[in-house]
């Protein structure tokens, strides 16, 4: 009945042990925040994760149990992405920036034993320290005076260790969403869709890894997995450069010494780096690929990495898909498009990678599919061996009947695949009984040059329901007045979509990813009245 083929656990030990027969020497170099520089390799990636696997089981940990890190991307975090896995454990990659009250929850809620953290967070580990009361060793990667440090607690180990081996569908990784609504939910990574998830991303129209790429992610391994790069780099035996500050002249230093010729982040790392090179009189690195994401990507982005000869991976996931969902790359016409028609495709969200599927379905009416017309907006449902079935711990499943997952954002699909998240469902605007997209509003209207951030939201309205407010922060020594950007937008979206008012702000909330929170400026504009 079976064909006859080995048997073959997806287990994450597989990449590791890969990436180290196969790129032994290829570089794992780190800028750590002192600006002191290591160099490993995957070989030595290798041998302090079986270190680290034989450390966590010295301190009485099983299968199953947890490890926190609270911690920067660098080679000693990466060591413990395996070297949790490779002991049967699951690492819970946390976000620093989240509130106190969301890391007393998560920690609790995960259960976590070990809290490996670095040297600065240690403000973090000692307001936290007394509400975790689940973590039994605190490991600091950085060595310090008052905690046991990483290299030495690994270094008290041979290495000479056989990784565990399980289901390929035990969890190996647990990250938290950012819980703009309620409580931060926990999504069960498995060491197979880990590894699903990684080979679809090694593909050319996803990550296009090859041996002689040069990674910097700039995207934290502490948001959904880094996007999932280090196993797929792992897999490709790429040369990985971690910088464990994210502040762009670090980072313009590195990609230029180190020759990245890759790199990923969301859309506000990017602009921080354009700022840094115009204000410093420097040329943007010669890149060969981008990957943005996490937010939408902006024309502007697109366009000035294009021109400097850098291909755009425009991406669109979420924590509950591992989280890849789609890619935006080269399309099978690129050859017979102008520039503006591929900045205007990339500018879309890209297409769905192997293993996942998409569709939309009307947001008044779930039963009702809607066509891949290009034109319809609905709210986006995805399924695939990479995406949520419950949430760790939940009663229930989240996702319906036939597989599909509700990801809360509302997209067009494009007949030729191409997917355009138009907003997400709880913020887009209902204005006499039709939906207005508050993100094309919004890239309306940073579009301007006096622009430097923008933010649409709609506020009640006595006859329409609700109407378009826009609020608007100025680039520093610019000025432009509501009339003048009204009149800006007025040829970019349809008349009845233009903002009712337009308010001027210092400054416009932020989740602890960087994104806009809607949910904050709604909160700070509650008395808001139009008309
Ligand atoms: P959170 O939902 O807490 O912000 P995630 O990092 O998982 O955490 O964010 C996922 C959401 O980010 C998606 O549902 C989508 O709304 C948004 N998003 C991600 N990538 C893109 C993109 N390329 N364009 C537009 N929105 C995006």
């Amino acid at each position: 009945p079976l064909g006859a083929m080995q048997d073959w656990n997806m287990r994450i030990s597989h990449v590791i042990d890969h990436a180290a027969r196969e790129a032994p020497t290829r570089e794992i170099v780190t800028r750590w925040a002192d600006g002191s520089e290591t160099r490993t390799d995957w070989a030595g990636i290798h041998r302090d994760a079986r270190k680290m696997s034989q450390a966590l089981q010295a301190l009485g940990l099983e299968k199953g149990d947890k490890v926190a890190s609270l911690a920067m991307n660098h080679a000693r975090h990466l060591v413990s992405w395996f070297g949790v896995a490779g002991m049967g454990g699951v690492l819970h990659t946390c976000n620093p920036r989240l509130f106190e009250d969301q890391l007393e929850y998560i920690v609790n809620h995960a259960e976590d034993k070990v809290m490996l953290y670095d040297a600065a967070f240690q403000p973090i580990v000692d307001k936290m320290r007394d509400k975790w009361p689940t973590v039994e060793h605190y490991i600091c990667f950085d060595s310090g005076e008052h905690t046991t440090s990483f290299e030495d607690w690994i270094g008290a180990q041979d290495g000479d260790f056989a990784w565990v081996d399980g289901d390929e569908r035990d969890p190996c990784m647990i990250c938290y969403t950012s819980g703009t609504t309620g409580h931060p939910k926990g999504v069960q990574y498995e060491h197979r869709s880990t590894m699903l998830h990684a080979i679809a991303g090694l593909q050319p129209a996803a990550f296009n890894f090859s041996s002689s790429s040069v990674m910097l992610p700039v995207v934290p391994m502490f948001h959904a997995a880094s996007w999932g790069l280090p196993y797929a780099g792992a897999m490709a035996g790429i040369k990985f450069v971690f910088s464990a500050v994210n502040d762009p002249a670090v980072l313009d230093e590195v990609m230029k010494t180190e020759g990245v010729t890759d790199s990923a982040g969301v859309p506000t790392v990017w602009l921080a780096h354009f700022q840094y090179c115009d204000a410093n009189g420097l040329d943007l690195p010669k890149l060969k690929a981008a990957t943005i994401g996490g937010s939408a990507a902006p024309r502007f982005m697109i366009e000035r990495l294009m021109k400097n000869g850098t291909r755009v991976q425009h991406a669109w996931g979420m924590t509950e898909t591992s989280p890849i969902g789609t890619v935006g790359g080269p399309t099978g016409n690129w050859d017979e498009l102008t520039f503006d028609e591929r900045v205007e495709k990339t500018m879309k969200q890209g297409r769905p990678i192997f293993g996942v599927e998409l569709r939309t379905v009307d947001l008044d009416d779930p039963a009702k599919v809607l066509p891949r017309d290009g034109k319809t907006s609905g709210a986006l449902h995805i399924r695939g061996p990479w995406v949520v079935k419950r949430y760790f711990k939940a009663e229930e499943d989240a996702i319906d009947a036939d597989g599909w997952f509700n990801t809360g954002d509302v997209a067009v699909l494009h007949p030729d695949g191409t997917m355009q998240i138009t907003d997400r469902t709880k913020d887009v605007i209902k204005s006499g009984g039709e939906w207005i997209s508050s993100v094309e509003l919004e890239n309306a209207a940073v579009g301007h040059p006096a622009v430097a951030e923008a933010a649409a939201i709609g506020m009640p309205h006595p006859k329409w329901d609700e109407r378009p407010v826009l609020f608007v922060v100025r680039k520093e020594g610019q000025d432009v007045g509501a009339e003048d950007l009204i009149s800006f937008l007025a040829d970019k979206v349809a008349k009845w979509w233009l903002p009712d008012a337009v308010e001027f702000v210092d400054d416009i909330p932020h989740t602890a990813t960087g994104k806009i929170s809607k949910k904050d400026l709604r909160k700070r504009f509650s008395d808001y009245t139009l008309g």
